[in-house]
């Protein structure tokens, strides 16, 4: 898998799981989510500190064009609700594909490795079994969001499955979650 260094940090990650930022006529700085705009891209780590960094000025070397942007932190934002957007996209899309389990109980049945999305507001003893289920979890969502997002009526638990057709969601998902992480902190 092909990995890139944070402009900011410098620490080398695999690519999916970073942040590419291209410049766009060589004036601004655009966030590219998908990986897919064409031109020399910079990246930063999926964290409030590096992406901030990277587009106060950090990106500039790996682009080689001495580009800033003017608002970061509104483009900080941005970055998150574009996250966002791709991970409800990417739910329902799974869901379509069968590649989703719904509930509790069916994802704990499911002995695929896939990681685990609970709701923010699911049960202690949800969260607790989940927990012990030795996947990854990301917490994100109300039950009613998660319902919406997988097409289905509330649930605590989606579970994803690890085959090629979520492989895009979880990066997404591992980057909306660290990015909400490092501004808690
Ligand atoms: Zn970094």
């Amino acid at each position: 898998m092909p990995t890139r260094r944070c402009t900011a940090c410098r620490s080398e990650s695999r690519q999916a799981t970073l942040i590419r930022l291209v410049t766009i006529d060589g004036e601004g700085l655009a966030v590219d989510l998908r990986g897919r705009l064409p031109g020399r891209g910079a990246y930063a780590c999926a964290r409030a500190k590096c992406l901030l960094s990277a587009l106060k000025g950090a990106a500039a070397r790996s682009l080689r064009q001495r580009v800033r942007d003017s608002a970061p932190n509104d483009r900080l934002n941005e970055v998150e609700a574009g996250l966002l957007r791709l991970v409800r996209e990417g739910l329902s899309l799974t869901a379509r594909r069968q590649g989703l389990t719904i509930g509790l109980r069916e994802t704990l049945q499911d002995l695929s490795s896939g990681p685990i999305v609970a709701a923010k507001d699911c049960s202690d003893r949800t969260r607790k079994m989940v927990d012990q289920s030795m996947r990854d979890v990301y917490v994100l969502g109300t039950q009613e969001e998660l319902g919406q997002w997988s097409g289905r009526g509330p649930t605590g638990v989606l579970g994803l499955s690890g085959g090629p057709a979520a492989r895009r969601l979880i990066n997404d998902l591992a980057r909306l979650c660290s990015l909400r992480a490092s501004q808690m902190a």
